[in-house]
């Protein structure tokens, strides 16, 4: 472009579009209309704005100048600029002077591809229930840059327009837009059997947030009594439906959205608001009033689905709405900084979550999933900062990751915590007011202090710290509740005494600041600033903890240690030591779910994960009965036969295969396969279980299955997750890559799925889960024999090796010390 890269000019900016579609989905293509109003604040001669995929010519355009009455302006050029995705419009004669009370309208035809890569205006299918025919459908994911593949467009955040869309569509089909309908019902001259919808006019917003869907999804209206909510749809397959799992869904907007706007005073500004599930989604989008979900994160089985599953849905549900405000009223100036968006949405949904389920302390969570999320990240990546600049439109996605996201939130809960609660919400709404229907960067976040004038609140983190008593017993403790972003480690001295209190009375501290300091203190061991005797020896204290966050920090670690240790001499004393933390609790709360609240059920999960994993007796015990019950069940397939609880079932299952019981084995492999039309979740589970297994003969007849054509396993596109389970699993390590290299003639037709996408899946489990610089030459020997039939997959070679190498290393600074404190 004229500007030099790949933005646009920022004095020639669109007021409004007008668009009309008509998506044609047995061509797999879309005819377009469209018209822009155009304001410029300079001379110009030519305009240059967005497009890619669509095919249009000169003689389709049309420009108006309009100071008085309309005046045709002669198109000269249309020059296309394919790297940068633009197009350049020349006309006769420059317009001069000040134009900014004058419009331009610039107006075409075009013809646009219903692309099947989940991208711009892209098509997806399903089974129709009554007939198993297919039902194909047409619907839009513009995030971060594809609106120019629907429409010519201005297609950068903060060049924001309104919309006035129409589309054509069968009449008994399902249309959805950004706004509610204006009117529907008008024959399409061209097309006999379809009829146009023509959207409300919507509110300013960005072009990446416009959506529309043509569908023959059917929709579940969520009851809605309170007086000044949007209208509530949640809309998915009709089975999906039928089977009540769009209720969980339906039962969030209302309370979320009440909350947010007391949390910020700024109106949402929604008429309705669509949840939909297309088939095929992955992830999740917060297009204005038609948010767009993947099946497993919008819909929730009443009957099978886990504590997980549904904190998943409400998390992602809540993180949506709460965009509404943080991404479409007020929107990021540029995807540099993605963390304006995503950051304050992530800690946000939080607020959200926690009204709908107050009892379940969601808030405190935000430490661990995202405090922790982002600090690992940050310690382990190369990392970037919040702001990054960005010159080429294929960096834009790599910006949606998790310093985005959960850097983001830990640096928000650090501002709240260092300017308090009531001062940082004032200055939200402030901020909010004051950019509102407009776009910002993270310069414009500034803070109203006591005094009353503004002040950055960007510039450091604030340091605060905690003594308790006076005596020689004195704890020093810095950042407590880890609210500043970072992390704290202490003389071997003040460490001692931390556990001589943690120890003794534990509710001394407090449970994030507990939370805290084992996170800290084993973060700091795995990067070489403690010895790992601290942390192992402060997680001591951990059976009097009754509090589910530590349990769960250190759940995670002890398993993380365990993963490196498996194979080595130490690893049954480790599992011995596991043990000892565990037993009590799990004689405390056992194996059954009872009528408690989401925290005592987060709670058990991690002391039968952790349990699962020392293998202890105790479990055993547990679980033997329960499982000759099951097997002897008539009706094993039935949701209540299985005696399991559905928050653990994986390590449950992963725990009995690994006693090598062969009629398990087989028992579970025989519920996978009759488990067609059950979640997928559940039948993921037993797969990755089943790799569980200590029988190499059971591990190569898993992979066999592969082979037969038509099994359940390569006709659910399974094959991929049994590769993971076995090369997971550090007997079926090789045993993957010898079953892969004698079968690689098979692999290579793409029965089971694309041969790339199979090779990485085995490479990133043995990266993941490999010690030993040996297991290098396996994929040295693989590249030199295969290397030539795949392509990304090379890359995943190499970050395997790569990865191997630093684990190897890992063990050599380490393994001494587990070895001395296990001794
Ligand atoms: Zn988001």
């Amino acid at each position: 472009t004229p500007f030099g890269h790949f933005r646009l000019d920022p004095d020639i900016r669109p007021l409004s579009y007008e668009l009309k579609v008509i998506p044609r989905l047995e061509e797999s293509i879309f005819y377009g209309t469209f018209g822009i109003v155009l304001r410029s604040t300079k001379s110009i001669s030519a305009i240059t704005l967005h497009s890619v995929q669509l095919s249009l010519s000169k003689r389709d355009l049309k420009l108006h100048w309009q100071p008085n009455e309309m005046i045709e302006l002669e198109i000269t050029d249309l020059v296309w600029d394919t790297q940068e995705q633009t197009m350049t419009i020349s006309f006769d004669g420059s317009l001069a002077g000040d134009l900014s009370n004058e419009t331009l309208i610039l107006s075409g035809n075009y013809t646009g591809i219903l692309t099947n890569d989940g991208y711009g205006f892209y098509q997806d299918s399903f089974q129709r229930a009554m007939d198993g025919t297919v039902s194909k459908m047409a619907v839009t994911q513009l995030e971060p840059h594809f609106a120019r593949r629907m429409f010519p467009a201005f297609d950068e955040p903060s060049f924001k327009a309104q919309f006035q869309i129409s589309v054509a569509a069968p009449p008994e089909w399902l249309v959805q837009g950004n706004v509610a309908i204006r009117a529907s019902g008008q024959r399409v001259h061209e097309f006999p059997g379809l009829v146009w919808t023509e959207f409300q006019t919507t509110e300013v917003m960005a072009p990446y947030t416009v959506a529309l869907s043509v569908s023959e999804l059917d929709c579940q209206n969520c009851s809605n009594d309170i007086q000044d909510t949007p209208i509530v749809r949640v809309c998915a397959r009709h089975e999906q439906l039928s089977l009540g799992r769009g209720e969980y869904a339906c039962s969030i907007p209302d309370k979320a959205l009440i909350r947010l706007v007391e949390e910020f005073a700024i109106d949402p500004l929604l008429e309705k608001i669509d949840l939909i599930a297309p088939p095929s989604k992955g992830g999740a989008m917060e297009n204005w009033g038609l948010n767009t979900f993947g099946e497993n994160l919008l819909l929730i089985d009443p009957l099978s689905s886990s504590d997980k599953d549904r904190r998943l849905a409400l998390q992602v549900v809540s993180h949506e709405l709460t965009h509404q405000w943080f991404g479409n009223l007020i929107t990021l100036g540029f995807w540099d900084e993605v963390w304006l968006n995503e950051g304050f949405t992530s800690y946000y949904s939080y607020v959200g979550m926690d009204a709908i389920e107050p009892e379940s302390d969601h808030l405190h969570f935000i430490q661990t999933n995202e405090v922790h999320g982002a600090m690992e990240y940050d310690a382990w990546s190369n990392g970037h900062a919040l702001k990054t600049e960005i010159t080429r439109i294929d960096q834009y996605e790599a910006l949606f990751d998790s310093l985005s996201y959960q850097k983001g939130a830990a640096i928000v809960r650090m501002m709240i915590h260092w300017i308090s609660a009531p001062t940082f919400q004032r200055a939200i709404h402030q901020f909010l007011s004051d950019t509102l229907f407009g776009a910002s960067s993270s310069m414009a976040l500034t803070v109203l202090d006591e005094g009353g004038s503004r002040s950055f609140v960007m510039r450091c983190a604030k340091l605060t710290f905690q003594v308790n008593d006076l005596s020689d017993n004195d704890i020093l403790l810095f950042n407590p509740n880890q609210t500043g972003y970072y992390r704290v480690n202490y003389e071997l001295e003040n460490w001692n005494k931390i556990q001589l209190v943690l120890m003794d009375r534990p509710d001394q501290i407090s449970a994030p600041t507990r939370v805290q300091l084992l996170n800290d203190a084993f973060s700091l061991a795995h990067f070489e600033h403690l010895d790992f005797e601290v942390p192992l020896h402060l997680a001591r204290y951990i059976a009097t903890d009754h509090h589910h966050l530590p349990w769960s920090v250190l759940t995670k670690e002890l398993q993380k240690v365990g993963s490196y240790l498996k194979l080595t001499e130490v690893y049954e004393k480790f599992l011995q030591f596991v043990s000892e933390l565990t037993r009590s609790k799990y004689l405390e709360i056992g194996l059954a779910d009872n009528q408690e609240d989401f925290t005592h059920r987060f709670l058990r999960k991690d002391i039968i994960q952790l349990s699962s994993l020392c293998n202890l007796e105790e479990l055993r015990i547990d679980l033997e009965p329960l499982m000759s019950r099951w097997m002897a069940s008539l009706t094993p397939d039935e949701v209540d036969s299985n005696p399991f609880n559905q928050n653990s079932r994986y390590e449950i299952y992963c725990a009995l295969v690994g006693q090598d019981s062969v009629d398990f084995w087989g028992f579970l492999y025989q519920r996978y396969i009759t488990a067609i039309g059950n979640p997928e979740r559940e039948s993921g589970d037993i797969l990755a279980a089943l790799g569980c297994s200590n029988s190499e003969a059971q591990l190569e007849w898993f992979l066999d299955q592969l082979l037969i054509a038509n099994n359940s396993i390569t006709q659910r596109f399974d094959a991929y997750k049994v590769l993971h389970s076995v090369g997971n699993n550090p007997k079926g390590r090789e045993i993957v890559w010898t079953w892969m290299d004698l079968n690689w003639n098979f692999l290579k037709e793409g029965t089971l799925g694309p041969v790339d996408l199979l090779v990485s899946v085995a490479a990133q489990a043995l990266g993941y889960s490999s010690f030993q610089l040996s297991d290098q030459l396996i994929l040295d020997q693989f590249l030199l024999d295969h290397g030539s039939d795949i392509l990304i997959a090379s890359g995943s070679i190499r970050k395997a090796k790569l990865q191997i190498q630093s684990n190897a290393l890992w063990h050599q600074t380490h393994y001494d010390q587990f070895e001395a404190f296990f001794s």
